[in-house]
């Protein structure tokens, strides 16, 4: 890691009230080079394991746990109650309704990433958020789930 982009970690880290170790440095970068991709323990594991990187297992749950609580990154459990990590992605959608972009789920390599370019989806979604909430329900959060084969493994 080069010094500018150490100094950048510990500045994130510090702006998010996280103790800047070695091993949060790590993770932070890992998720910045995996961008829009969500990850599960597995891949975060198998991601460090190839840069030569070396986290127990209980330091990483508990350093995913930290970054969830700041809200840097968030934990999507799917329909196989499998979790998967990523960058909150919300930006271009109202607080107000916490809808996030579309996510596409790969079923032949599993993996999982979101479109934020997709934010119209978001302005659809305020929608049935509105409708939810005029039947009196309490909608909590909404979002387009994608399930297809990624253009990685089309290619294959
Ligand atoms: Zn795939």
């Amino acid at each position: 890691m080069n010094t500018e982009s150490e100094a950048g970690a510990h500045t994130k880290l510090a702006s998010m009230g996280l103790r800047c170790t070695a091993a949060a440095r790590q993770l932070l970068l890992l998720f910045e080079q995996a961008g829009q991709e969500l990850l599960t323990h597995p891949q975060i594991n198998e991601r460090l394991h190839e840069q030569r990187l070396d986290i127990n297992r209980v330091t990483l749950y508990r350093l995913l746990d930290r970054f969830v609580t700041a809200g840097m990154i968030e934990r999507v459990v799917d329909q196989d109650r499998v979790a998967r990590y990523g960058w909150v992605a919300q930006k271009d959608c109202p607080a107000v309704a916490p809808s996030l972009p579309p996510r596409f789920e790969c079923q032949c390599c599993r993996r999982q990433f979101r479109m934020p370019e997709l934010s119209q989806v978001c302005d659809a979604l305020l929608l049935v958020f509105a409708a939810w909430s005029a039947q009196g329900h309490r909608a909590v959060c909404a979002e387009v789930a994608v399930r297809g084969v990624c253009a990685r493994c089309i290619q294959r």
